[in-house]
């Protein structure tokens, strides 16, 4: 028998799961461990909460979380309940699924103000991430600025734009869904260093914007580079940019009763944010691009009023004790996964934060072969049982895979009318809550 740990219950963690499951058959016993009492990392607290349908993926990792010989061990934070060390002396191979859940920081004058929020604080908040629960935002201001040129930074200008009606049949949290409702946002201003041509936002999220009860986008015409060089474009980013041209096209007469507007300022990078205490105004210099499509600043410097700036610049894995770890890149250091025979990263913890859900299935898939390749049949490891003995000795109150779905039950009948459920957002109510049935 193989004993495997993976410590993650993101996509990361559940395609290596299922990659290991056909790799082995029944001779492999595996323990998807995550820190928080309810599965599925970014699924449940990072993609959009009027995305459902994205959401939905969570159906195939509960196939896997169901069969026999996978088991998901919530509430237990390695690093801090269990230490690497410790989970390699139980485990044939200890896989850090873990994600980058540690906002990448602004690093210019002023980012310390209040009202300087990265994107993984304000996207926890609306989708209910015990960590982020106390944020707060400030949405009393009428001027956001949203650094970034991401789907995070379509889906941050998305959710502050959208009325109450529109949130239908999402599940964002009430918390968030109340603050928003009060929000005196009017102006979302979208930073990108680079141009239309650069970047990262795919077609859908950013056609979405263009069909906003009160929020419409707007571009300024100068910043479109010539409609014949949209042929050199791959499909998918050309399919991006005629949104961007049809948005830089609207007509003054449609913006008359739009009350938020969300203005796309190309070509400029934050320099310094200013604020007695709390952020009031951001420094923008204009940027133009050298050969090799960076940005270098022009000097020519403007002041935006900001009463709230939600960086959307990437993220970072934490270190955990006893990993080593790439200081610049801000994740594990591997040879494409493999830490040392015995020890993998996969997912965001091993690639950093880039690419879709899907792109998180082939890395479990080669995470599964390494394995393979090192353990052979397993040297006899005692897995599972010595684990919970372990946390047991440690009075650890791990949650099960039957606990997370009275939760979810528990959730779902508490759900506001036509939303999916209403999540729990503390670990405290998330643990009472497995009780219910
Ligand atoms: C705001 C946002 C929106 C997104 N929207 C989309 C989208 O619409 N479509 C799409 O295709 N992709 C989207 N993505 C990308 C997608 O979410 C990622 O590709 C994917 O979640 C990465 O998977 P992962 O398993 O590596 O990490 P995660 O999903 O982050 O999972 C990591 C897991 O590890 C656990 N963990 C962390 N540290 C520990 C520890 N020390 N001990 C135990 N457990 C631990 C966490 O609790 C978490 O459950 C989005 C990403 C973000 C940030």
């Amino acid at each position: 028998m193989r004993h495997l740990a993976i410590i993650g219950s993101g996509p990361a963690g559940y395609y290596t799961a299922e990659a290991a499951q056909k790799a082995f058959g029944d001779d492999v016993h595996i323990d998807i461990i995550d820190r928080l009492p309810v599965p599925y990392g970014l699924i449940r607290f990072g993609v959009a909460p009027d995305h459902q349908s994205i959401k939905n993926v969570s159906r195939r990792y509960e196939k896997v979380a169901l069969t026999d010989n996978v088991r998901f061990v919530g509430n237990v934070s390695v690093g801090d309940d269990i230490s690497i060390a410790e989970l390699q002396e139980l485990y044939d191979a200890v896989i850090l699924a873990t994600g980058a859940p540690n906002d990448r920081t602004l690093e210019i004058p002023g980012s310390e103000l209040d009202g300087v929020i990265g994107s993984a604080a304000f996207v926890g908040w609306y989708n209910g991430h015990p960590d982020f629960t106390e944020l707060n935002p400030p949405l009393d201001g009428k001027n956001v600025v949203v650094v970034g040129n991401g789907n995070v930074a379509l889906d941050v200008a998305r959710i502050l734009a959208k009325t109450e009606t529109e949130f239908a049949g999402s599940d964002i949290v009430g918390h968030a869904l109340e603050a928003l409702k009060a929000s005196n946002v009017e102006k979302i201003t979208l930073l990108g260093r680079r141009g239309p041509h650069q970047i990262a936002m795919t077609p859908k999220e950013l056609g979405e914007l263009g069909k906003l009860t009160r929020a419409c986008p707007r571009i300024n015409p100068d910043d479109m580079p010539d409609e014949g060089d949209d042929a050199m474009l791959e499909p998918g980013m050309r399919k991006s940019v005629t949104h961007l041209r049809a948005y830089a096209a609207i007509p003054e007469e449609y913006r008359a009763d739009k009350s938020v507007e969300i203005d796309f300022d190309f070509f400029a990078m934050p320099v310094e944010i200013q604020g007695d205490g709390k952020v009031e105004a951001v420094v923008v210099e204009e940027t133009e691009l050298d050969t090799d499509m960076r940005s270098n600043g022009t000097g020519n410097r403007t002041t935006i009023p900001c009463d709230m700036l939600i960086s959307c610049i990437g993220y970072r894995t934490p270190p955990i004790e006893g990993v080593p770890y790439e200081h610049g890149r801000g994740r594990f250091a591997s040879d494409e996964g493999r830490i040392m025979p015995g020890l993998y990263c996969v997912g965001w913890a091993r690639r950093g934060p880039t690419g879709t859900i899907g792109t998180n299935r082939p890395d479990g898939y080669a995470i599964a072969d390494m394995i393979a390749e090192d353990i052979g049949n397993g040297a006899g490891k005692q897995g599972r049982e010595g684990l919970d003995a372990l946390l047991k000795s440690r009075g650890t109150d791990l949650v099960t895979f039957r606990d997370w779905k009275n939760i979810e039950q528990a959730e779902i009948g508490r759900a506001r009318d036509g939303a999916p459920r209403e999540k729990f957002v503390d670990v405290e109510d998330m643990i009472k809550a497995r009780g219910v049935m």
